[in-house]
């Protein structure tokens, strides 16, 4: 760890797994003891040095880590403002930071005498990331998808069953991630004497949400210490990320939340506009509530429910926001801002063609706002963009759309 004393690491989660007014158990009573049973065997396991030893291993041959720090240059000569790098996590195995956590994962499971791991996934990135740590452990792995997912994402639930899990497709309500996520959590209060459930961001009832923030941590600890060393020892002055459950953010975040002189900020999906139901932007317009068993900010509709959400990028498109994030934007630590489909669209290409990158259309996301910020500020300011996937997935989906459009030209 780069600072002494107390850290925010060190502070947040309280004893009973809040951070501020949020976070918490909410999960139905009788799950208490399964969740009491996780924080205990984590708690333990976290620190032993096989376990670090092991992490740090997978880390390597598996993922591919450390992934580098890279100067958008081009990019940020057309600007003239703000230099604008970025922390590479689209170049981890399965194209995105997801397996950070699942590896983790994984690997508590082993410790734990678990023989299989239960999650959702709405698109299929987090299923993915999640087989294919599952396979590298001997673990079986089910993966709870919308129906409607299962119809459209061929290429990911393909490589699912390719990597050994078993996809197991959700036909209630509207077919989606939500359904996925009820039934995923329906079979780990039914299979967790010999599974675990490994949630797909920093949401969820305690400790859910402080696991997948320190295993994305390392996405933080790194960039931290490649940016000292290309800068000749100055940190960023803004670091950006893209917002839906939170655990990219938290991830590159970890390594600046000690240092007051960084500015951090949220970049969340306004899709079509700001009108209820075309976007998914939480902390924007969001209440106060409870969602997945964790006290947060919810986007709600008019009966207070859940509300309908849309983006263009699928893995941003969720009504609620893990708890950490919303304490550091409640305090004032962490600002927010949004970026709409026809942005993140336009980027997407953007960086395609200036610099050879070709982002998540999440991540595109947060380089569209970070392009913004950077033409606003002086060169003598850098701005570090957590690229947080790869963006193959959406190609075929941005060809067509911007061909229709005449956009993309020869
Ligand atoms: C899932 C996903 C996100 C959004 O999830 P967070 O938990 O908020 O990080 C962002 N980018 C990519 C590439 C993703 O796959």
């Amino acid at each position: 760890m780069p600072h002494s004393g107390s850290t925010h690491a060190d502070r947040f989660p309280d004893a009973d797994g809040y951070y501020g007014d949020f976070g918490g158990n909410h999960w139905p009573p009788h799950l208490g003891p399964v969740l009491d049973e996780l924080a205990g065997a984590y708690e333990e396991i976290r620190s032993s040095p096989d376990f670090r030893r092991e992490l740090d291993t997978v880390r390597t041959g598996l993922q591919g880590r450390p992934t580098p720090v890279h100067h958008l240059e081009n990019i940020s000569d057309e600007i003239g403002g703000a230099g604008l790098y970025v922390k590479r996590e689209d170049l981890n195995h399965t194209g995105a930071h997801k397996i950070n956590h699942c590896v983790g994962f994984a690997l508590l499971a082993r410790r734990m005498g678990k023989r299989k791991l239960i999650a959702e996934t709405g698109a299929g990135q987090h299923g993915v990331a999640l087989a294919s740590a599952a396979a590298r452990f001997g673990l079986d792995c089910e993966v709870h998808m919308g129906a409607v997912d299962v119809d459209k994402v061929d290429a990911n639930v393909g490589l699912m069953r390719l990597l050994g899990a078993r996809v197991v497709p959700v036909a209630s309500g509207q077919a989606t991630l939500k359904e996925a996520s009820d039934s995923a959590l329906h079979a780990y209060s039914e299979q967790h004497g010999h599974a675990l459930y490994a949630i797909g961001s920093a949401i969820g009832p305690h400790p859910f949400p402080m696991i997948v923030r320190d295993f994305q941590s390392v996405v933080g600890q790194e960039a931290r210490a490649q940016f000292l060393s290309i800068t000749g020892g100055t940190l960023p002055d803004h670091v950006v990320a893209c917002v839906a459950g939170g655990s990219n953010a938290l991830g590159v975040y970890s390594g600046f939340l000690d240092d007051p002189e960084v500015a951090l900020h949220a970049v969340e999906p306004l899709g079509r506009s700001a009108r209820p139901g075309q976007h998914a932007a939480t902390l924007t317009f969001g209440r106060p509530g409870t969602l997945h068993g964790a006290r947060s900010v919810v986007l709600q509709d008019d009966g207070g429910g859940p509300s309908t959400v849309l983006s263009v990028a699928s893995g941003l498109a969720y009504p609620g926001v893990g708890p950490e994030i919303a304490m550091l934007r409640a305090t004032g630590r962490l600002s927010v801002d949004t970026a709409s489909d026809e942005e993140a669209v336009a980027t997407f290409v953007r960086v395609a063609r200036s610099e050879g990158i070709v982002p998540a259309l999440e991540s595109s996301h947060a380089l569209a706002f970070a392009i913004r910020l950077a033409a606003g500020r002086p060169p003598t300011e850098r701005i570090l963009v957590n690229l947080s996937g790869r963006g193959d997935k959406d190609v075929d989906f941005v060809l067509a759309r911007q061909d229709g459009g005449g956009v993309l030209g020869g």
